[in-house]
């Protein structure tokens, strides 16, 4: 049997890691700004691909996107609570840091830590991740016990996410392929994978240059990916071409094409521009399906991007009458999992809070607010006290 090598994330990318690099680009950065930037880079890691900066940013302090990819003042203020994987089913198919399974029919692989460029709102900046990318032996040692699991049946969907899996390296989707292809064997409905990503955005090049990568992800045939755009200007000529290069890299059945954006106040909380973002990526020869709007996470949120939950439902509500293949479910993650609301759904304050459920039937109290609560970490929601989690079956 062949060791299994050690892989690392894609590190041979055009990446922009330090402000003085970051200011031979952008050179409206002026010497105040720059000295916070260091600041917040030297808590907390920068690193942004050539790309993004030349073909979305612009060379404006005052351009909004700026706040989402480059270090801000903001930042220093994050709480670092975030503790999202901690709430799981007790009957997880199997135990692993890198199996987070909140439904029975679904579990989430973190492949790796790694993104070509780091959103400034991610909450993977300051939370106990698991490091690194997911090994040869990890991959193993999962699916094994997923093979021998009596949950492993109630499966149906497995979505890759991170970090971001297009960065991982090829051998490492093909091995998962590998294992994956094994476990549908021994199920008797097909387990499906999705996967979450942004590496088209950040960095599309990478996507369709990278030797051996859509190989491996022939090979894996995934059913679908989740593309994370925030913004209309994301979507450049480079990104069609990679969310193109994509599809057309099965080998039997098309991948579907979702995208998936948090809202944030003051740069997409407003339906035109989301609109107009939905048209870019639906104006290339692939079919965009648009899949989660997300309420604001309470963490790595920045505290200016922050919404309540009747702002977002307001947004969904100038969506809605748009044919249903363009109208998205809007989101609201909580540590319980996520809860779907209608554009037309009565919210109720409660004292403070409303009452939602999660896709399978937990109730949660969230609130009415837009600004972080602290009560609101893993150890402390408030949840109803006679159920812990979910009944369907
Ligand atoms: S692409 Fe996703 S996982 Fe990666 S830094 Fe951004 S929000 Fe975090």
């Amino acid at each position: 049997m062949l060791e299994s090598p050690i892989v690392q994330p894609l590190r041979d990318t055009p990446l922009v890691t330090s402000i003085s690099q970051l200011r031979e680009i952008f050179g409206a950065i002026s010497d105040g700004q720059a000295s916070m930037m260091q600041q917040v880079a030297d808590r907390y890691t920068f690193r942004i691909p050539r790309f993004y900066l030349t073909h979305v940013l612009t060379n404006d302090p005052a351009d909004p996107l700026w706040e989402l990819a480059l270090p801000g003042a903001a930042e220093l203020g994050d709480p670092g609570t975030e503790r999202w994987d901690a709430f799981q089913l007790p009957e997880k198919a199997v135990e692993h840091p890198r199996w987070v399974q909140k439904y029975r029919y679904e579990a989430l692989l973190r492949i790796t830590d790694y993104c070509s460029g780091l959103c400034r709102y991610c909450y993977l900046k300051n939370r106990d991740v698991t490091p690194g990318c997911i090994s040869h032996h990890e991959i193993d040692d999962m699916f094994t016990q997923a093979e021998a699991s009596p949950h492993r049946h109630r499966l149906r969907e497995l979505i890759f996410s991170g970090g971001d899996p297009l960065a991982a390296p090829a051998a490492v989707i093909e091995h998962l392929a590998d294992r994956v292809q094994r476990l549908n064997k021994m199920v008797q409905r097909r387990i499906t994978v999705s996967i979450h990503t942004r590496e088209p955005v950040w960095n599309p090049d990478s996507v369709i240059e990278r030797g051996h990568l859509l190989p491996a992800l022939a090979k894996l045939a995934p059913s679908s990916y989740v593309l994370h755009v925030v913004h209309p200007r994301e979507v450049t000529p480079e990104l069609l071409q990679a969310m193109h290069a994509l599809v057309t890299n099965a080998v039997e059945r098309p991948p579907l094409m979702m995208c998936q954006h948090p809202l944030f106040k003051g740069i997409s909380d407003d339906a035109a521009i989301i609109t107009e973002m939905y048209d870019r990526l639906d104006s290339g020869p692939v079919v965009m399906k648009p899949y989660y709007l997300i309420h604001p996470f309470p963490d790595g949120t920045l505290p200016q991007h922050r919404l309540t939950l009747l702002e977002s439902q307001q947004i969904l509500r100038k969506l809605a009458s748009a044919p249903g293949t363009r109208v998205p479910l809007l989101t609201v993650p909580t540590p319980m999992g996520k809860c779907v609301i209608g554009p037309w759904e009565e919210l109720v304050d409660r004292g403070g809070h409303y009452l939602l459920h999660t896709k399978d039937g937990v109730p949660v109290k969230y609130s009415t607010g837009s600004v972080y609560d602290p009560a609101e970490s893993r150890q402390n929601i408030p949840i109803m006290p006679s159920i812990s989690r979910g009944s369907a079956g």
